[in-house]
């Protein structure tokens, strides 16, 4: 069968954890240690076609060094998640898409940017086109997302394995 595997990316307390259980196990994690990393799997189905996922949600402070480009090797997809209520974290996400083309030694990768927390509306520090613009100067796709609401939580997860279809498809034939 098809498998995929997808890193979850980006700054601490965005939410990588949250989008991951809430997708994958179904609920909402309120506490969640920052510095867990894990591997989850589960088998869905993408435009009707089963894939079996092996998401990892990776963790730490650590800049985008060593530690982190190992991981990277692995994923076919990255899901690069930042919070609207954070700023910073939105600061961090050209970084964070760099490194992934360079580790890859490629100009474009399958890459989808979401901007989490799209349910704390009040607490906002991101705008939509701030997010949406930055995605388009890379070309990937971009959602805000809530790993609370479930907002828009399942299209990135599926979009993500569209895009690494779209790259590897051509190849097949
Ligand atoms: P990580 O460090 O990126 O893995 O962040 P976590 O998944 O541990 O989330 C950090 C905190 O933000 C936790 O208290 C979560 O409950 C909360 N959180 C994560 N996603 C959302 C969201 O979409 N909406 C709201 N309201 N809170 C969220
Ligand atoms: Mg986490």
């Amino acid at each position: 069968m098809e498998e995929r595997r997808i890193v979850i990316l980006g700054g601490g307390g965005v939410g990588k954890s949250a989008m991951t259980i809430r997708f994958l196990q179904n609920f909402f994690v309120t506490e969640y240690d920052p510095t867990i990393e894990e591997n989850y799997r589960k088998q869905i189905l993408v435009d009707n076609k089963p894939v079996f996922l092996d998401v990892l949600d990776t963790a730490g402070q650590e800049d985008y060094t060593s530690l982190r480009e190992q991981y990277m090797e692995t994923g076919q997809g990255f899901i690069i998640v930042y919070s609207i209520t954070e700023k910073g974290s939105f600061e961090e996400v050209p970084e964070i898409y760099k490194t992934v083309l360079r580790v890859k030694d490629a100009e474009t990768f399958p890459t989808v940017i979401c901007g989490n927390k799209g349910d704390l509306e009040c607490r906002r520090e991101v705008t939509f086109m701030e997010g949406s613009n930055l995605a388009k100067t890379y070309g990937v796709p971009f959602y805000e997302t809530s790993a609370k609401t479930l907002k828009n939580l399942e299209m990135a997860f599926h979009q993500i394995i569209r895009e690494i279809r779209k790259v590897e498809l051509p190849k097949k034939k």
